[in-house]
């Protein structure tokens, strides 16, 4: 299944994707983790609803870096040996369509990291790998955007990961179950239609089975929350010369199988 939460009529909603028709689903976000079967109490054209983001506010974002060889590398960092644990604030999170913000008396080097986000459907600790799967509800996808010289002018990342509307999510969760493996999937980021990033989740260092075993020693994995598996090479601060993102620019980020994810970016 497909879900979105969406407004009409000043009215916030979650619904079923059907190709271009958005069914209502009378159902809060607790049941919807639950897989109860919606009762579904209208129907409507996708393009007349306001896309809002699937998780508006998670009890956690927790943000695995470097977990593609590639893109620790290019960021001068040797692979890490075991996972990288950072938070991003929830109040981050904005929609698919919303502005990126920022002004440039905080911060002039915003940066794109497109990736896959798992959503957690049922509580997990002190899972086992090869049980970690069976407590993810489905897979969106996130830009961790990233203030690159508040991340490394602060010594560590919590600000510059944090800015309000900092966590693109969505615009779909998919279930998991039409994604059998989320080490499988095609990872495209676009700036201005140019193509920036295009990886696999194949190629991450820690698969989501182990992120989710290896964070469920520390902490426990609530409903609802969510994890940023990291993001393959090909980010701005990487380049020669190095690109940040300006006012005015669109970002994307399209992961086969479940969507694509568009940002305009605005300097205020
Ligand atoms: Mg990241």
């Amino acid at each position: 299944m497909k879900w979105i939460r969406f407004e009409r009529d000043g009215r916030a909603s979650y619904g079923l994707v059907n190709e271009q028709t958005v069914a209502v689903a009378d159902f809060d976000l607790k049941d919807i983790l639950l897989h109860k079967r919606p009762p579904i109490t209208a129907e409507y054209p996708l393009d007349s609803v306001r896309v809002l983001a699937p998780i508006p506010h998670p009890g956690k974002i927790i943000c695995i870096g470097r977990n593609y060889a590639e893109h620790a590398r290019e960021q001068g960092a040797e692979p890490p040996t075991k996972p990288l644990i950072f938070a991003k604030f929830p109040s981050s999170i904005i929609a698919h369509g919303q502005l990126i913000t920022w002004s440039p008396e905080l911060t002039q080097q915003v940066d794109y990291e497109g990736e896959l986000a798992v959503v957690i459907g049922r509580a997990a600790m002190r899972v086992k790998v090869e049980e970690a799967l069976s407590h993810v509800f489905g897979y969106t996808i996130a830009n961790d955007v990233t203030a690159r010289d508040l991340q490394r002018g602060d010594g560590q990342w919590t600000r510059g990961k944090s800015l309000d509307t900092f966590c693109p999510l969505g615009p779909i969760i998919v279930t998991a179950d039409e994604i059998p493996d989320p080490q499988n999937l095609r990872v495209r980021t676009e700036l201005n239609s140019q193509i920036m990033q295009d990886g696999h989740t194949r190629d991450m260092m820690f698969s989501v089975a182990y992120l989710i075993h290896y964070c469920s020693q520390a902490f426990t994995l609530d409903p609802g929350d969510l994890i940023l598996t990291g993001t393959p090479e090909g980010v701005g601060t990487g380049r020669t010369p190095p690109v940040f993102m300006q006012n005015g620019d669109r970002i994307s980020v399209e992961i086969e199988g479940i969507g694509r994810l568009e940002n305009t970016c605005k300097t205020i």
